[in-house]
C-alpha cells in the first residue's frame, strides 16, 4: 500500500516539474511515507528521521516531510519531538503537497494537513512506476471494519472505492507501459463497492483487458469472500489461483474480542469451500499471537486451526498495542516473553506446513513468471507460480517477464526448485 502511495506522490510531484534527486545529500526535500500498523514500523521511521536530520545539518534548507499513517496518527508527537520536520501530511492530503511545498519555501513555518476525506480516491492521478513486472493499482481506500487491534480505520479513514472506468484506464496504461502483472490493492480489497458494482464485477472487467497476463489482489477479509468472487476466479485463467485469508486467531472468544466477525468453524468451512471451487489454490494467512487475554489454551486453538487448514504460507505477528484502538485499553495484556515464545511456535509450525504443501507440487509442471535473478546464484531465475509459490530454476534461455513451464524437482525451505521444460516437451506434458 505504501509503495503504491509513494508512486502516487512521485507522479504528483513529477507533474509539477520536480525531479528525483540523484543523491539524498543534494535533495531539496525528502519525504518518508510511513506505516503505523505496528510499533516496530514506527520505530523504523523514527530512526530514519534521525538520519535525515543529520543530512539536514549539512544542508539546512532541506525540507523533511512525514507522509501517511504515522503523520495522521502522531502529528503532534512528531512536531514536538522532531522540530526539524517541516511537513506532516495524512494519507488523504497528498494532492496538496505541491501547494504546501511552495508555501513552505516562502514561509518557514511547519505545515500539517491530516484531514481525512470521505471521497478522496486519487482517481485522476497516475502513479509514477519504476519499470518492472508488477503494477500496484489502488482500488479502494480506508476501512470500516474496526477490528479492535487495528489502527487502520483511524489512520486511513472511511471506506471508499474508485470507479471501474478509472481502474480500467489505469490498468490499460500500466499494460501499455509494459507491466504484465496487476495487483489490485485495498485495506479491504474485496469490500470494494462503487455504485452498484462489487469486487467480482471489477475483477471481471480487469480480466477482460487485453495484455494483462496475471491479476492478484490483496488484502481481502474473509467476511467478504463470496461464491461469485470464487466463480470469477475459477473461470478466468489470468486471475491467480491464490487467496490471502487472514485468520488472526483460532479461538472464538479471541476472534470475538478482536471483532473479526467470523468463528473458527466458519473460517475452516470457508477454506474447504474455496478449495472445492479452486483446486490447488494457494492460501496464505496473517496470524497475531498474544492478543490481550489470550490464554495458553486459546493460543493452542490457533495452532489447531493451522493444523486443520495447513496454509501455504503465513505472515505472523506479535500483538502490538496501538494507542487509540479498543484493544489497547483492555487490561489483560500479555507479556513480551510469552508473545515471543508463541510467535516462535507459530513460525515453526508454519515452516513445516509450507514444506508439506510445497512437496505436493514436486513432479508437476508449473507455469512460472520469470521475475528476477535468484539470490542464490546469478545462473538461476526466481519466479512465482500463479498460486504464489517462489520457484528457483536454471536460467536456460528464458528472459525476465517470460511465462515458462518448469518441472518442480524439489521443495526446500520456503521455495520450490525446478528445471525449465523445453517448449516441445511442454506440449507433450
Ligand atoms: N485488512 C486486512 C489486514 C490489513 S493489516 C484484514 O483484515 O485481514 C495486515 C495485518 O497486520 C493484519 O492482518 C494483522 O495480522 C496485522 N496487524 C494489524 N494490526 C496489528 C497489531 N496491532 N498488532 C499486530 N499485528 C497487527
Ligand atoms: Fe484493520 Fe483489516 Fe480489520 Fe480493517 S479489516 S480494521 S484493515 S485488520
Amino acid at each position: 500500500m505504501n509503495v503504491a502511495d509513494s508512486e502516487l506522490v512521485e507522479g504528483l510531484l513529477q507533474k509539477e516539474g520536480y525531479l528525483p534527486a540523484v543523491n539524498i545529500k543534494n535533495a531539496d526535500a525528502v519525504f518518508v511515507n510511513t506505516c503505523a500498523i505496528r510499533e516496530h514500523a514506527e520505530e523504523k521511521v523514527h530512526s530514519q528521521l534521525g538520519r535525515y536530520n543529520l543530512i539536514k545539518k549539512q544542508n539546512p534548507d532541506m525540507i523533511i516531510g512525514v507522509l501517511g499513517c504515522m503523520g495522521q496518527n502522531l502529528k503532534d508527537d512528531i512536531l514536538e519531538s522532531r522540530p526539524y520536520v517541516d511537513i506532516v501530511l495524512g494519507p488523504d492530503s497528498y494532492r496538496k503537497l505541491p501547494e504546501i511545498l511552495n508555501r513552505k519555501i516562502v514561509n518557514q513555518k511547519s505545515i500539517v494537513d491530516t484531514k481525512l476525506s470521505r471521497f478522496e480516491v486519487y482517481n485522476d492521478l497516475f502513479p509514477s512506476r519504476k519499470k518492472g513486472i508488477n503494477a500496484w493499482i489502488s482500488i479502494m481506500r480506508g476501512c470500516d471494519k474496526f477490528c479492535t487491534f487495528c489502527i487502520v480505520p483511524f489512520t486511513r479513514g472511511r471506506e471508499r472505492s474508485r470507479s471501474i472506468a478509472s481502474i480500467v484506464a489505469e490498468t490499460e496504461q500500466a499494460v501499455a507501459d509494459g507491466f504484465v502483472e496487476i495487483t489490485l490493492l485495498g485495506q479491504n480489497v474485496n469490500s470494494y463497492k462503487h455504485e452498484n458494482e462489487d469486487f467480482s464485477k471489477l475483477l471481471m472487467a480487469v480480466a477482460d483487458i487485453k495484455g494483462v497476463k496475471r491479476i492478484r489482489y490483496t488484502s481481502p477479509h474473509p467476511q467478504d469472500i463470496n461464491s461469485e468472487l470464487l466463480e470469477v476466479m475459477a473461470t478466468h485463467d489470468t486471475i491467480c489461483n491464490y487467496i490471502h485469508l487472514p485468520l488472526q486467531a483460532g479461538s472464538n472468544r479471541i476472534l470475538q474480542r478482536m471483532n473479526r466477525t467470523y468463528t473458527k468453524e466458519h473460517f475452516i468451512g470457508l477454506v474447504d469451500y474455496i478449495r472445492d471451487v479452486l483446486p490447488n489454490v494457494g492460501i496464505s494467512t496473517d496470524i497475531i499471537v498474544g492478543f490481550p487475554g489470550e490464554t495458553d489454551e486459546e493460543f493452542e486453538e490457533t495452532l489447531d486451526v493451522m493444523k486443520k487448514v495447513k496454509f501455504d504460507s503465513a505472515f505472523t505477528f506479535k500483538y502490538s498495542s496501538r494507542p487509540g484502538t479498543k484493544a489497547s485499553e483492555f487490561s489483560d495484556h500479555i507479556s513480551e516473553e510469552v508473545k515471543k515464545e508463541r510467535l516462535q511456535q507459530v513460525i515453526e509450525l508454519q515452516k513445516k506446513h509450507t514444506l508439506e504443501r510445497n512437496r505436493e507440487s514436486v513432479g508437476s509442471v508449473e507455469t512460472v513468471l520469470v521475475e528476477k535473478e535468484s539470490k542464490k546464484s546469478s545462473t538461476y531465475w526466481a519466479g512465482r507460480t500463479d498460486s504464489n509459490k517462489w520457484v528457483i530454476f536454471d536460467k536456460g534461455n528464458a528472459k525476465i517477464k517470460d511465462f515458462v513451464p518448469v518441472l518442480i524437482t524439489a521443495a526446500k525451505g520456503v521455495s520450490l526448485h525446478g528445471d525449465l521444460v523445453h517448449q516441445e516437451e511442454a506440449h507433450a506434458v
